[in-house]
Order: structure tokens, then C-alpha cells, then sequence
């Protein structure tokens, strides 16, 4: 069976875990977490970076920065994983979500000025694929209507808009080392960047359990106490030495999910310009981190036949998103602004093809050759 996703590992991870394991220390903040900070510092030029259990926690974490009061509005896309929503929810804001583009399937940037209202306080931009959204646009409408910008990189590590990378273009970013990402803490984890200097302070006693711990750490205070509201935002250390094994091998990490991206890319050339299927399309400014290969097909009922062919063949191929303003639970907290012209419709045709971090030519080939065959 071809699995549909391996948990990356470079060979390296071992080696810091037992480093960790010998240090005396394997609560946040050691040695591992200070290495990790200062990588996404100098890589991202961000104001702070600060290793969190999740992206769901570095999106609770932004939740509570810009401090959301029940009935806020944020505006974010349907077609999202729902942490994204949950985050604001938990806080008590009602979501307003937006309808995508069909070519990067992310939220389409000349539909949110007609969802902004005086309630507004946030939009929540999700890298889909880890291909940038149009941040020049979005960024405008945040500075017009002194709106926060929070952005969903989960899926965006190492990729970029323009010259700048995903997450650092609002106040906040958020990214996950997940297992199914690119890059990951050892199954779970994720990570908060701040942007906007004027957060740093209260996001170390946010992630400190609401002490000021991180000052008394410094020798700024004699004791450190309860300062203000907070949770627990710091994984251990042994995640982050994992995470390290990643980062000193980011860049081959990177190509060699863009050198399988780009080998299904050409074997599909044909379907795609023939219009058999969409391909993913990657705009101009954008410069994106092979985060995943998707591909269109006609409708639901074709790509449900294409998965159980897939099946067949011992091809395991998913798709995601349900969504939101469709589920359950998002229908009793948000609303859809506008017509949903490309969220139902899209989400429905999308499939998403096995990719990993050094994933066999073999085991591509087998995935392309069961592809071509269902279309035969
Ligand atoms: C994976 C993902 C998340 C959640 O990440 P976790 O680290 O699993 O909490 C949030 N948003 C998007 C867009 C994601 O892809």
C-alpha cells in the first residue's frame, strides 16, 4: 500500500533527542527551543517566534493577543481546516466566512471588503497548499479598516509571496509540525510568529500560564507571579531537539518535495491541457513549498470513483475539508458572507496525490501509472 503521507525524519532527530535527553532539561524553553527560535528569528526576520503544542495552540495564542470579545467578527475562508474557525470561536466571535478563488483555492481577496462591518476585528488568510495568498491586497484592506491580520501558515513553512516568506506578512503567523506538514515536532507541534513587536510581552505570559516567568528568567524581576489571563503554550524539549533534526535540513527537504510536486506535474501535463483534470495553479508572485500535489477532477461521483481505483491499486488518496459554513457546528457559529460560488463546488472536485519527504521515484511512478489508467 502506498500510504498517502510518511512523517518526515532526516536521520538526524535521534541524535539531538539523546543530546536533550542528556541536558537536565526537558521543559519548554531549554537549549532545543532557544536553537528553534533563533533559526525561524533569522529565517522568517520576524520579531519573535515561540514553539507552540500545535498550530491550533499558535492560533488560540493569536486568539487571545488581539484579545477577541464575543461578537467579533473574523473573516476567514470555508474551506479551512477548523481549528482555524475554533480558535476565534473559542473566545466567543462569530465567524464570517468567505468564498475562494478556484485557481489556489484560498480566500478570494476582492470579496472581503463586502464582509467587513463595524464588528469586524480580524481577517484569517490560509496559505492553501503553501501557496501564498494575495497579501498586497489583503494587507491594504487591514490597514484601510485597521483590521489584525492573522495568517494560516500551517501549511506554508519555507514558502513564499513575493520575497517575503508566508507568515510574515500580518501581525501574526501561524504554522504546524504536524506530521502530515512539511516539517514536523515528532507528530504534533506547531509554531506562533510575532511581527508586530508590540505583542512579544504579553505572549510570554500568555504561553507562561499568565506569569511574567519569562522576565524572571531574564533577572527582570525578583519573583515571577500571575500577571493576566493564560495557558500552557510550551511543547518539550524532546519535540523541539526532533524539530532541529529538521530545520539544519530544511532547504533539502524543500527540493525534494519540489522534485516529486513537479513530477506529477509533468505526467499530468496531458490531462490537464487536454481538460481532462485542473492542475493546482501557482500565481505569479508566489513561490510555494510543494506542501502538497492536488488536481480537480469533473465531480464528487468521479472523485469517489477515482478513489476506490486508487484503492484498488493500493493507492491511498485523500481529500479534506468539509466546508465549514456547512458542517454541524459552523453553521450555528458563522455565516457565509456572499454567494458560495467556488467553495461547495471546488472542495468537491479536489483530490489530493501521496507525496513525502523522499518518497520513491518508484512509488510515484505506480501513483502516476494508476492515474493515467482510471482515465484510459
Ligand atoms: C494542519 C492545519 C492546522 C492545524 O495544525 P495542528 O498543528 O494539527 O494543530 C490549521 N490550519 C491549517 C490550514 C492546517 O492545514
Amino acid at each position: 500500500m502506498i500510504p498517502f503521507n510518511r512523517p518526515p525524519t532526516t536521520g538526524e532527530e535521534l541524535r539531538y533527542i539523546e543530546e536533550a535527553l542528556g541536558q537536565g532539561k526537558l521543559s519548554g524553553d531549554g537549549p532545543f527551543h532557544e536553537r528553534c527560535h533563533q533559526w525561524f528569528e533569522d529565517q522568517l526576520g520576524c520579531s519573535r517566534a515561540f514553539l507552540t503544542p500545535s498550530c491550533t495552540h499558535a492560533l488560540e495564542l493569536a486568539a487571545l493577543l488581539i484579545d477577541v470579545k464575543p461578537g467579533d467578527e473574523i473573516i476567514m475562508p470555508s474551506y479551512t481546516f477548523v481549528s482555524t474557525a475554533n480558535a476565534f470561536v473559542l473566545r466567543g466571535a462569530r465567524i464570517v466566512f468567505v468564498d475562494i478563488r478556484p485557481d489556489t483555492m484560498n480566500i478570494d481577496e476582492t470579496l472581503i471588503e463586502q464582509a467587513i462591518t463595524e464588528k469586524t476585528r480580524a481577517i484569517v488568510p490560509v496559505h492553501y497548499a503553501g501557496v501564498g495568498c494575495d497579501m498586497d491586497a489583503i494587507m491594504e484592506l487591514a490597514n484601510r479598516y485597521e483590521l489584525y491580520v492573522i495568517e494560516d501558515a500551517a501549511q506554508g513553512m519555507m514558502a513564499r509571496y513575493r520575497d517575503r516568506p508566508l507568515g510574515t506578512m500580518g501581525h501574526l503567523g501561524a504554522f504546524s509540525f504536524h506530521e502530515t506538514k512539511n516539517y514536523t515536532s515528532g507528530g504534533e507541534g506547531g509554531l506562533l510568529i510575532i511581527n508586530d513587536e508590540s505583542f512579544v510581552k504579553r505572549a510570554e505570559i500568555i504561553r507562561e500560564k499568565g506569569t511574567n516567568r519569562s522576565q524572571f528568567f531574564r533577572g527582570m524581576v525578583d519573583k515571577y507571579s500571575w500577571v493576566g489571563l493564560g495557558s500552557s503554550y510550551l511543547p518539550s524539549e524532546l519535540q523541539a531537539a526532533y524539530l532541529w533534526g529538521q530545520l539544519t535540513r530544511a532547504e533539502q527537504i524543500r527540493e525534494n518535495r519540489l522534485a516529486i510536486w513537479n513530477g506529477y506535474h509533468k505526467a499530468l501535463r496531458p490531462l490537464i491541457s487536454t481538460g481532462v483534470v485542473d492542475g493546482p495553479e501557482l500565481p505569479k508572485a508566489t513561490a510555494h513549498n510543494a506542501h502538497m500535489y492536488f488536481m480537480k477532477v469533473r465531480d464528487l461521483e468521479q472523485r469517489s470513483a477515482l478513489i476506490e481505483h486508487f484503492k484498488q491499486s493500493g493507492v491511498m488518496a485523500v481529500f479534506h475539508y468539509v466546508p465549514l459554513h456547512s458542517t454541524p457546528f459552523g453553521l450555528t457559529v458563522g455565516d457565509f458572507c456572499g454567494e458560495d460560488r467556488y467553495t461547495s463546488r471546488e472542495s468537491e472536485r479536489l483530490l489530493r496525490l501521496p507525496i513525502w519527504y523522499g518518497m520513491s521515484s518508484e512509488a510515484q511512478e505506480h501513483v502516476i501509472q494508476s492515474l493515467l489508467a482510471f482515465f484510459d
